[in-house]
Order: structure tokens, then C-alpha cells, then sequence
């Protein structure tokens, strides 16, 4: 919608404004603080992801790991593929999430803001665990935002 004519006009950052990132997320690839460095590499590899949402026994957001926390921790080191991928992933405490009733341009803020690639996208937990508790429902990505981008041209 920005293309040919420069700026988009009033209606249509309207309705870009009110995309919810509920309205747009994938599926999340998720693995247990568990999983060896190995089995994370493959997962990777398999479903063709850059980012591993790691999660803790009662399936509660812990962590994520990207391609390079995996690859810093191979070089050079011939143990790591037994390692914990809890030992390499950025913790949760770090983690910038999003709720799926947060606006789209509200999570592309933040991915480019810390320079990442996507975003977990997360709802409280019940868990009676103490501290902030969040269950993963999707990831969003550089690419799901990209292709709303494109879908929207498409539409006119
Ligand atoms: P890559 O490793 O391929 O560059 P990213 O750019 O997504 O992938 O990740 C860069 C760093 O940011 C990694 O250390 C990763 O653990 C961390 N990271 C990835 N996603 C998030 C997030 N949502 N919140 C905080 N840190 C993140």
C-alpha cells in the first residue's frame, strides 16, 4: 500500500494499525530446557526456523535460543552436543514478548528495536509458581509482518 503512490492515506494506516498480532502469529517451535544442543540444531534444521522457544516442565516459557547462542557454543567446544540447550538460550527475564492482543506495529517496534528476528507471543500462565509465568500460544516474525505487508498490496 505504500508503493506507487508514496505514503498510505488515512483508511489504509487505519487498518494497518489495527492488525493484532493475534490476527497474524505462527506456530511456535518449541523445545524443553532439556534438550541437547544436538536435538536443537536438528529441530532447527527440521522446521526450518531461526528461533527455538524453550520451555520448563510445566511448559512455561524459559527461554530462547537462536542460531547463533547454538553455533557460539559448538566452535570449539566437542562436548557441546550434549550440553543443555538451557545453557545457551537468552533467559526469560530477557525475553521481549507480546501479547496476541498487542498490535502488530507494536511487536515490529520491538523486533527491530532489539535487532531479533521474531517474538514469542505469550498469555499469563496460571501456574502458582512465584514470579511472572507465561505460556507460549505463536512466535511472531520479521517474515509474518513482511508478508501482511505484501497481502494488503494484493488486496488493492
Ligand atoms: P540469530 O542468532 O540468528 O542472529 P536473532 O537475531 O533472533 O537470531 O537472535 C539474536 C540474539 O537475541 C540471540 O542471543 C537470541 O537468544 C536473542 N533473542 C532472540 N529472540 C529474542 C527475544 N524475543 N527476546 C530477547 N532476546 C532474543
Amino acid at each position: 500500500f505504500v508503493g506507487k503512490r508514496g505514503t498510505p492515506n488515512r483508511e489504509e494506516k487505519f487498518r494497518l494499525l489495527q492488525m493484532k498480532v493475534g490476527d497474524l502469529h505462527g506456530v511456535p517451535v518449541i523445545v524443553r530446557e532439556t534438550t541437547t544442543i544436538q536435538e536443537a540444531v536438528v529441530a532447527l534444521f527440521l522446521e526450518n526456523v531461526s528461533n527455538l522457544i524453550v520451555t520448563d516442565e510445566d511448559g512455561d516459557l524459559a527461554g530462547v535460543a537462536s542460531r547463533k547462542d547454538l553455533l557460539k557454543v559448538t566452535l570449539g567446544n566437542p562436548n557441546a552436543a550434549t550440553i543443555p540447550v538451557s545453557l545457551v538460550m537468552t533467559r526469560q527475564a530477557n525475553v521481549v514478548t507480546v501479547s496476541p492482543e498487542d498490535t502488530v506495529l507494536e511487536a515490529a517496534r520491538k523486533i527491530i528495536a532489539r535487532q531479533i528476528d521474531s517474538l514469542p507471543v505469550v498469555v499469563p500462565s496460571d501456574s502458582d509458581k512465584p514470579g511472572e509465568h507465561w505460556k507460549v500460544v505463536g512466535r511472531i516474525t520479521k517474515t509474518n509482518i513482511i508478508k501482511m505487508l505484501l497481502d494488503m498490496v494484493a488486496e488493492d
